[in-house]
């Protein structure tokens, strides 16, 4: 699907998916194989993002890819001088600005892929995800599997009460659901959980 093609000219690649779908995996795949080519490779992340190490970008399985953690999308123009494949991971996590600076770096050759939760835990999608999506040659919607019932999942529900976006957390604080057994849990769950704009009116 993804033809290196020989005259590299830039492109934009988004590799999205609930958590748990091995987004970071199929980030590292790419790049890995891009170096194995002798191509040069970086790969930034936000700096909210230490849950492993400050400069690894790590995903589930410690598949470690060295990586700069970067304050805005700004830095990663500033860092991607001479570079052939820039890796974006969590860009969920990232302003609206990510946006034009992929554009920038793919109109100046350079081929990017960035990997994100493309829907937070309420299920809304996340950050400047929708709007890359929109603007990437080439869109890979990865899945985890549903750990109540078995489908494909593609929501990150939230097993602790806090209502903030962004939690940074691992299996004990988010699960892999899919559509039905989200919208079974947004039934059970109690009014007050859930923000305004879903918000039922009270029978
Ligand atoms: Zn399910």
């Amino acid at each position: 699907m993804f033809l290196e093609n020989a005259s590299r000219k830039g492109w934009i690649e988004v590799i999205c998916g609930s958590m748990f779908s091995g987004k970071t995996e199929e980030l590292i795949r790419r790049l890995k194989r891009a170096q194995f080519a002798h191509q040069k490779v970086e790969i930034f992340k936000p700096r909210i993002d230490v849950r492993y190490s400050e400069e690894d970008v790590v995903s589930h399985d410690a598949n470690a890819f060295r990586s700069t953690p970067v304050d805005s999308p700004q830095n990663i123009l500033l860092l991607s001088s001479d570079v052939d494949v820039v890796g974006i991971d969590e860009a969920q996590f990232f302003d609206d600005s990510l946006v034009d600076v992929c554009r920038q770096l793919a109109d100046s050759g350079i081929r990017v892929i960035a990997a994100g939760l493309d829907m937070d835990y309420t299920g809304k999608p996340f950050g400047p995800m929708p709007a890359l999506m929109a603007t990437a040659e080439y869109v890979t919607k990865v899945h985890a599997i549903c750990v109540r019932c078995g489908n494909l999942a593609h929501h990150s529900h939230r097993l602790t009460a806090d209502d903030k976006q962004v939690l940074l957390g691992d299996q004990d604080s988010y699960e892999p659901i899919c559509r039905h057994c989200f919208n079974n849990c947004q039934e059970s769950k109690p009014q007050e959980g859930i923000t305004p704009a879903t918000q039922k009116t009270a029978k």
